[in-house]
């Protein structure tokens, strides 16, 4: 694939780069995005049953039952070549922050550190009640099983449909994307609130924003760069230029 000198040049030169990570770039890695059509586990599960406390409260067997589905699938995949690319990256930038939605934990299995994880992670569990992480608990058979300390159910520590993200992530998150240089945004549909709006600040505070997504989103033409395709492809192919530009 043949990049815009002028991103290489821009990339190559950078002190300051933030990146946001969706589903996308985990799709190459066998875990279903959300919103993919033919793929994505929308399209077999209703959402709105099951990633919501509203779903919980009413059939919490089925939600924590939903929960170690996807773990184990998440648990079985592997980091593909686009996550290793973002954790080369860390270590060239003076400043480089990693932000992502994603619940699968892939970045950090790739290497990468300091991580904003706005969406929580589906490896950790949480008291419903007490909303604090809870790491080991008897196994009763019960489904969910119950918090060691109050008695309450568990769940996953994810932020699901109608509850607030992590203010802490979401402010550094935000700070990152209105003080770097560039923005990455990679493999996300640019429509999930609050995580949606940071590629604009970027845009609105004067970084140069990229977009690495197969198929256009709401920030396709606000973006200063668009490089459609996987990102397992696109990211290592721009970064192998960043690291040795063409004569
Ligand atoms: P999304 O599912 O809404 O959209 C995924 C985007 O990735 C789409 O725009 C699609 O065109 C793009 N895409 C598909 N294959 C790609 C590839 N190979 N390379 C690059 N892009 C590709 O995902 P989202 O925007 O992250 O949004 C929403 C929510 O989904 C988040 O809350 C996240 O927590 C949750 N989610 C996470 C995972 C995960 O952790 N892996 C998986 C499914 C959903």
């Amino acid at each position: 694939m043949k990049f815009p000198a002028e991103l290489i040049r821009q990339l190559a030169a950078a002190k300051s780069v933030a990146v946001l990570t969706g589903a996308g770039v985990s799709a190459e890695s066998g875990v279903p995005t959300y919103r993919d059509a033919q793929t994505g586990l929308w399209a077999k599960y209703r959402p709105q049953d099951l990633d919501t406390p509203d779903a919980f409260r009413r059939n919490p067997r089925l939600v924590w039952e939903w929960c170690v589905w996807r773990r184990n699938l998440m648990t079985r995949a592997a980091p593909n070549p686009a996550h290793f690319t973002l954790a080369e990256m860390q270590t060239r930038f003076p400043k480089f922050q990693l932000i992502t939605q994603n619940i699968d934990g892939l970045h950090q299995r790739a290497g990468s550190r300091d991580v904003i994880e706005l969406h929580g992670n589906l490896m950790r569990t949480k008291c419903f009640d007490e909303n604090t992480v809870v790491a080991d608990w008897a196994d009763t058979g019960e489904v969910p099983p119950r918090c060691p300390r109050c008695g309450g159910r568990l769940r996953p520590d994810i932020v699901w449909f109608d509850e607030p993200l992590p203010e802490a992530e979401l402010d550094r998150a935000l700070r990152a994307a209105t003080a770097c240089e560039i923005f990455l945004c990679i493999g996300s549909s640019v429509v999930v609130y609050p995580a949606a709006a940071l590629p604009f600040e970027a845009v609105r505070a004067g970084a140069t924003v990229v977009e690495i997504n197969p198929r256009p989103t709401p920030l396709t033409g606000h973006a200063h760069f668009v490089l459609p395709g996987a990102a397992g492809v696109v990211l290592p192919g721009l970064w192998a230029q960043i690291k040795s530009p063409p004569l």
